[in-house]
């Protein structure tokens, strides 16, 4: 994989210091202000950990991306505004259900994977939820799925594992209703 300049990867979480900057959980005038926070130096992509700026798109929505004329030896799942907001919105859901709190972009403490969705439940329950909007392959899901039954360290557990597709019932390989 070469360097590439740039790159348009959208993002909706970025950190600072490893604390995480949910662009889904902040209101418009805090998010345009950001660009006035001392700190806002120090956001960055955790997959690559270079700089992130904050973007918004004509509908309003708030995303994070590469600051310009950087280089990134990293190469970032392309997703779409459309999958963006599919996230949000399915974070948004499972945050009105009693019990259940969800975040987007969810990173396991050594990056071993990242979830669109991750849901937990005050008695400790984990569901992560990849949302999917084109036709992935059986194969391509699996080796997805995979790295989260590898993820066996204590106190870091194997989260139950759902796959969303839009227009058809939710994935239930798991057997959970
Ligand atoms: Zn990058």
């Amino acid at each position: 994989m070469g360097v590439v300049l740039g790159g348009s990867s959208l993002q909706l979480v970025a950190y600072v210091n490893g604390e995480r900057v949910d662009a889904t959980e902040m209101a418009h005038r805090p998010w345009r202000d950001l660009v006035k926070h001392p700190r806002y130096a120090e956001l960055v992509l955790i997959e690559c950990g270079l700089r992130a700026k904050r973007v918004t798109s004509h509908m309003g929505r708030q995303y994070f991306a590469h600051y310009p004329s950087l280089e990134c030896p990293v190469v970032h799942k392309s997703e779409s505004p459309q999958h963006l907001a599919m996230k949000q919105a399915l974070k948004d859901r499972i945050n009105a259900v009693p019990g259940w709190t969800a975040e987007v972009e969810a990173a396991h403490p050594e990056r071993a994977w990242t979830a669109d969705v991750l849901a937990t439940n005050t008695d400790g329950r984990r569901l992560t939820f990849e949302v999917q909007l084109s036709q992935q392959t059986e194969e391509e899901f699996v080796r997805r799925s995979q790295r989260y039954v590898d993820d066996h360290r204590p106190g870091v557990g194997c989260p139950q594992r759902l796959r969303l597709v839009p227009g058809a019932a939710a994935d239930d390989r798991n057997g959970l209703r």
